[in-house]
């Protein structure tokens, strides 16, 4: 018997959601939508009917329980037998998905510290949800899990011992579920598991992971998602001596400097122009010299990031690139591997153009490495994570 799962991915003032019936279901085949803009008067609903038709509807004023309503109203007659929740991070304590109790709730709740920004957004929906889908059993989808398999040379910063022994500051990494779906899925289409990948999540936000025999063995996000590669308004790495330095020049406060690295940074703060890599692309192709320079810094530091994290392979099978960036654009692939030829990698310049529109691809010429593109589906992931634990 199948069994549909109603993912759900909470923002604090979003909520996307997704009706999975079974396993191999397409991604066109589900019905899915955002609520958005919630608490204010802008509230509104949208995404795709059981029909595949497109809707939008005003939700205004709707706080996180009543959005929740509205997307059970959506579903129309198809009730979910379980629900998958992303959260983001699951300190050391969560290695795998876990059904929701009281008790890993609280968990969640005591992880905070570490994801100000996210779990108290996820924790909204959770509450939300355990509301209105009060029978139904609830599971907890960590992004940070998959990466537990870090070794502590991976995970562990240079700083004094207490920080980690009694503060639990580490390189925790984030994107787990996206990074475990498409290496899962390049060891599904090359038929084993013995591979060692780098791959690329490129969406509005941005990691890279090195993966071995299908566990993660480091990764660029760390005890927080600012760490790393560039990506759309995230500063990634800097000196760590940039906040002591803007404080005693500037005058800037902790949150401002942690607002201005999170918010106005990456391709939108190098280009002065956007966050969004298509909009930059068009931009560097008529002449604008920021757009021209943040996609020069955000190719290098990604290559310079999949160089590193190639030490924790005991040997490099292949790339894979995947979220909204790295499905899509072509010509930010081929910059990047141009930057990494000593890595013997060699692209397929029409095979590479032809795969866009999140189609999935090898785009190597098959003389070495292997150099996928894989849509990422962490809905489907968190679903089938969900029924694993629940009716497997
Ligand atoms: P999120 O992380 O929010 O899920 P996505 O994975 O959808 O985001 O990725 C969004 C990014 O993908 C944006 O920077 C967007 O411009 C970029 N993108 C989508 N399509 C293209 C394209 N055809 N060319 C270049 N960039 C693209």
């Amino acid at each position: 018997m199948t069994r549909s799962v109603l993912v759900i991915n909470c923002g604090s003032s979003s909520i996307k959601y997704a009706l999975i019936t079974h396993p191999n279901q397409p991604r066109t085949a589900r019905m899915e939508g955002l609520a958005e803009q919630l608490g204010s008067a802008q509230a509104r609903i949208k995404g795709r009917d059981a029909q595949g038709q497109p809707f939008e509807h005003p939700i205004a004023h709707a706080d996180h329980t009543q959005a929740l309503q509205a997307i059970l109203t959506r579903l129309e007659s198809l009730t979910p037998d379980a629900i998958g929740h992303r959260v983001v991070h699951g300190g050391e304590q969560f290695t795998t998905a876990v059904q929701l109790t009281p008790a890993v709730r609280q968990a969640i709740v005591d992880t905070s510290a570490l994801a100000p920004l996210h779990n108290p957004a996820n924790l909204l929906g959770i509450d939300a949800t355990l509301q209105v889908f009060a029978d139904l059993p609830q599971v907890a989808v960590f992004d940070t899990a998959f990466h537990q398999t870090l070794a502590p040379h991976a995970y562990r910063y240079a700083l004094p011992d207490a920080l980690y022994t009694e503060h639990g500051i580490r390189r925790y990494g984030f994107h787990g579920t996206s990074h475990a779906y498409v290496s899962a899925r390049a060891n599904t289409l090359t038929g084993s598991t013995d591979q060692g990948w780098l791959s690329a999540h490129l969406g509005n936000g941005c990691s890279t992971c090195a993966i071995w025999q299908g566990q993660s063995v480091d990764t660029s996000m760390g005890l927080t998602p600012l760490e790393g590669v560039v990506m759309g308004t995230r500063s990634g790495d800097i000196d760590p001596s940039l906040h002591a330095h803007l404080h005693r020049t500037l005058g800037w406060s902790l949150d401002q400097i942690d607002q201005m690295l999170n918010k106005q940074s990456g391709l939108l703060g190098l280009s002065g122009l956007s966050n969004d890599m298509r909009t930059l692309t068009e931009a560097a192709r008529s002449g604008h010299a920021g757009a021209t320079l943040a996609i020069a810094v955000f190719c290098y530091r990604l290559a310079k990031s999949l160089a590193a994290l190639s030490c924790g392979l005991p040997r490099f099978d292949g790339l894979i690139f995947t979220g909204g960036i790295g499905e899509n654009a072509a010509d930010i692939r081929a910059q990047t591997l141009a930057l990494l030829p000593h890595f013997g990698l060699q692209l397929d310049p029409s095979r590479n153009l032809a795969t866009t529109r999140s189609a999935e691809g090898r785009i190597d010429t098959g003389r070495g490495p292997q150099i996928w593109v894989i849509p990422t589906d962490e809905e489907g992931r968190i679903a089938a994570e969900t029924r694993h634990l629940i009716f497997a």
